[in-house]
């Protein structure tokens, strides 16, 4: 994404700060400002002096001959949309009136389209709906690039009331945050920097559900002709690959049967429906002609009910797709199709999609599902797109061998010991010890021969 839209409750802003940059990027300011959010604000010279009207804490660091619209505020919640210079307050910025009273007089935004805010570029953004703040930043040369006109529209359709553009080209850049950043590489004379107050924890978001429910079950004969491969192991190996990425980002997840199971698909239904799941994803592997033989129709492909592709199965669908794409899965045709027929799309009440992982009656298709690489990379981009969906950062995964609750002082002599010599993989020091670990260990302590 090239394109990152914040939009902050006042109520949750503790406060809100110009800093200046000093040649640093927006990540390094985010770092040692520790604030929540930042952005790139407000417009400077080929000096590198600020231009137009800008006050930091009290100091004005610019004051433009002619008086306009902008943000003023005191603290950060108190933000709102006044005429500048506003000598009685501590911080204001300007910009180009996207939403003022102004631009509704004169139904046009104040700038030569000609001139050099003009044509398609990444564009930064402040706006305020009146109890809310949203910041706007999209990547310079990206296909979120917009014209301003453009970006007034967008911010109007989130609700908001006033905003101004801050600058934008190579200079548009932000943070948010858990992986949400438009990078750049220019150093900008200053930045928006936003704190939250500490969250309460009432106000925490409500963890996410999701209902993931492997096709089939034991027993169903569906699967590659020659019988190498069954779309229920399929189905259920890739669950369990898909849940341990979401639990690992928070998501709490809901199966809807177990590696034994086979139930119908009104029980699926229910189990989602009774979960309140926030999503709901079975996943399947599809087959074309009678299933006997191998055929030629290949490649993922998802199933939702219907329209429009507003809706949020849809949002999903896509967002699964874009993870999909990127992690150079073949694809059939546009990837999603309707299917209203569909007994758990239409059972259910959260957003459901069908992933078809790939086709068991194509050789190739079932040559890659069979594989465990091939499996890494389908949960993997099936994970993140879900993740995106629910608005959930991916966390990575702890590398192999890494563990962090160390051993307990009386056995960590010995622990170190045994990992040194390969014996154990020096994870999970409290964890039992299984039958099977006994053996490996017993063996590689050359106890065995
Ligand atoms: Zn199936």
């Amino acid at each position: 994404m090239s394109k990152h839209i914040k939009t902050i409750p006042l109520t949750q802003i503790e406060r809100i700060s110009i800093v200046q940059g000093g040649g640093r990027l927006v990540s390094q300011v985010k770092r040692d400002t520790g604030c929540d959010y930042a952005m790139n604000a407000g417009f400077y010279g080929g000096n590198g002096k600020p231009t137009h009207h800008l006050k930091a804490d009290g100091k004005v660091l610019a004051r433009a001959p002619w008086g306009c619209w902008g943000f003023a505020w005191n603290n950060g919640a108190d933000i709102r949309m006044e005429a500048l210079p506003a000598d009685t307050r501590l911080n204001y910025i300007a910009g180009v009136e996207l939403l003022s009273p102004m631009v509704s007089d004169t139904g046009s935004i104040p700038y030569d389209p000609k001139g050099e805010l003009g044509g398609t570029r990444g564009r930064t953004a402040i706006a305020h709906t009146g109890d809310k703040l949203i910041l706007y930043c999209s990547g310079d040369g990206t296909r979120d690039a917009a014209t301003l006109e453009e970006v007034q529209g967008e911010l109007r359709r989130l609700g908001a009331e006033t905003a101004i553009y801050v600058d934008g080209g190579g200079s548009s850049q932000c943070d948010f945050g858990g992986g949400e950043a438009t990078r750049s590489s220019r150093k900008v004379y200053s930045y928006l920097c936003v704190w939250l107050k500490p969250q309460k924890e009432e106000d925490k978001p409500v963890n996410k559900k999701v209902c993931l429910d492997p096709g089939h079950g034991p027993g169903c004969v569906n699967g590659s002709p020659d019988g190498s491969y069954k779309e229920h192991e399929f189905a259920w190996d890739m669950s369990q690959r898909v849940r341990a990425h979401l639990e690992r980002c928070g998501v709490t997840v809901v199966m809807t049967r177990d590696g034994a199971g086979y139930p119908s698909l009104t029980e699926r239904c229910g189990i989602s429906n009774r979960a309140g799941a926030d999503l709901f994803v079975s996943l399947h592997s599809n087959a074309s002609g009678d299933g006997k033989n191998w055929t030629s129709p290949s490649g993922y492909l998802i199933y939702t009910s219907a329209g429009p592709e507003t809706a949020a199965r849809n949002v999903a669908a896509r967002a699964v797709l874009k993870r999909v794409r990127e992690a150079g899965i073949a694809i059939r045709g546009g990837g999603l199709e309707h299917n209203a027929a569909y007994a758990v799309l239409k059972g259910t009440t959260a957003p459901a999609m069908i992933i078809e992982h790939g086709f068991h009656t194509s050789r190739e298709d079932t040559a890659l599902m069979k594989t465990g690489d091939y499996r890494v990379k389908l949960a993997e981009a099936d994970a993140r797109g879900i993740l995106d969906f629910l608005g959930l950062p991916w966390v990575a995964e702890k590398p192999a061998g890494t563990t962090d609750t160390p051993a307990a002082d009386w056995a960590a002599e010995a622990w170190r010991k045994a990992m040194g010599k390969g014996v154990m993989d020096g994870t999970r020091p409290a964890d039992g010890v299984t039958r099977q670990e006994l053996a490996v260990v017993l063996d590689r302590l050359g106890l065995l021969d």
